[in-house]
């Protein structure tokens, strides 16, 4: 990966390259919805099936030559089944809001209803924030975590369904530690006879492996991202019942899309096989191993965790009590200095500002799969704390940034 090719036609873009490279390689990436796929999945995605105009699906193309990119698609599909086990997938949407815009498109008129999770509560903006289109075309409620124990609040969410009468219900998180009671949220929508999306986008792979409860076969439509932690490369997908399998495709195409990205349909079939291996089911329980280790040793340093702990890859702590002065953003500045990638991350009940929000939010998919083991994260649990203790000390961040390079030389991501 010495982007030779690129650097003969543009240093500049080479440059960057070769600098992210770099930086994937000597940082720790635990931004929660991000990972590190395999060199397989990476070749893949870089591939000539860029050059392919595949418009429509398997067996029935708008255009000629579409031999080898139908091989892929149908691979892509059965191996997601055999993941997931849906009647029907879809992985032609070019990301997760684009796969949450297809089903949304496929049964809901403009001006419906859809109750989600508040986002600073842990949702998503594709979930109807004001800022995206699903906030401005459809109508929307949301509900919230209980302030006390960061969970859920099922009896919540069933009253402001009562009272709401949406016409979807959606579930799935993306700042949300706790496993998903997929059954409540669906007898919250039966009441009020809603459709019922679960959103997996953060636990794709944690459901695929079945370390987390599945959605699927309870939700009438499961969407997900591709390249968290399935870590099949950048992209999306759709599952649901064998009865809306129509309505989805047109929904993603011509609905939403145009020709689909062949090359990365193609990532997504050779991570997807990847994952199908046993050694996969012991990554995603070594990524929720990690992620309580990780939790637990911030606990034991005194920061405050969002529903107490972790039951998926990620952590979230509320800096409020333990570290008043200190912002979410401030810390994610003085991690970054010390080479720890997270995120700034609103919290419940949030008292500052989106911008600048009171926690941090840490995922070990990415760590895990460079072989970071639950000794290795106790250390890095360590160095967090150092650096959130003292965010101001040029010293602790030099010390810490320079021991997360040697972990980063012992645990080497692209050989
Ligand atoms: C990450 C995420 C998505 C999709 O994000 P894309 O960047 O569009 O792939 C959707 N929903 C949730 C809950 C997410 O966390």
């Amino acid at each position: 990966m010495d982007y030779g090719k690129v650097r003969e036609v543009d240093p500049a873009v080479a440059d960057a390259l070769v600098g992210e490279r770099n930086r994937q390689e000597q940082t720790l990436a635990m931004i929660a919805s991000e990972n590190h796929v395999s060199e397989a999945v990476l070749e893949a995605q870089g591939s000539v099936l860029t050059n392919k105009y595949a418009e429509g699906y398997p067996g029935e193309r708008y255009y000629a030559g579409c031999e080898y990119a139908d091989d892929v698609e149908s691979l892509a599909i059965e191996r997601a089944t055999e993941l997931w086990g849906a009647e029907h997938v879809n992985v032609q949407p070019h990301s997760g809001t684009q796969a949450n815009q297809a089903v949304y498109y496929a049964v809901l008129e403009p001006g419906d209803k859809i109750l989600s999770l508040d986002l600073t509560h842990g949702g998503h903006l594709s979930h109807g924030h004001p800022a995206n289109f699903a906030g401005q075309i459809y109508d929307v409620e949301q509900y919230e975590v209980d302030a006390d124990t960061g969970r859920i609040d099922y009896e919540d969410l069933h009253a402001t369904a009562e009272e709401f009468d949406p016409d979807i219900v959606v579930s799935g998180y993306s700042a949300y530690p706790r496993a998903v009671d997929w059954e409540e949220i669906q007898a919250a929508a039966d009441a009020v006879d809603a459709y019922h999306l679960a959103d997996i986008a953060h636990i794709t792979g944690l459901v695929a492996a079945g370390v987390h409860p599945s959605p699927v076969g309870v939700a009438d439509f499961v969407t997900g991202s591709t390249h968290k932690t399935i870590r099949a490369g950048r992209g999306g997908i759709v599952m649901c019942d064998a009865e809306y399998a129509d309505d989805i495709d047109n929904a993603v195409f011509p609905g939403g899309q145009g020709g689909p990205l062949m090359h990365n349909i193609a990532g997504k079939a050779v991570g997807f096989k990847e994952a199908l291996e046993p050694e996969f089911e012991e990554y995603a329980r070594a990524v929720i191993d990690n992620a309580r280790t990780l939790g637990d040793t911030l606990s034991a340093h005194g920061l405050s965790l969002v529903s107490g702990g972790t039951d998926t890859h990620l952590v979230l702590a509320d800096l409020r009590e333990s570290h008043p002065d200190l912002s979410g953003g401030d810390a994610e500045d003085a991690l970054a200095a010390a080479n720890i990638v997270l995120n700034g991350n609103t919290v419940p009940g949030e008292t500052r500002s989106p911008f600048d929000p009171s926690g941090i939010r840490a995922g070990t998919a990415g760590l895990t799969t460079r072989g970071f083991d639950e000794a290795a994260m106790e250390e890095v649990g360590d160095l967090i704390y150092r650096v959130v203790d003292a965010a101001d000390s040029d010293d602790v961040i030099y010390e810490v940034g320079e021991r997360v390079v040697e972990l980063c030389e012992e645990y080497p991501l692209y050989a």
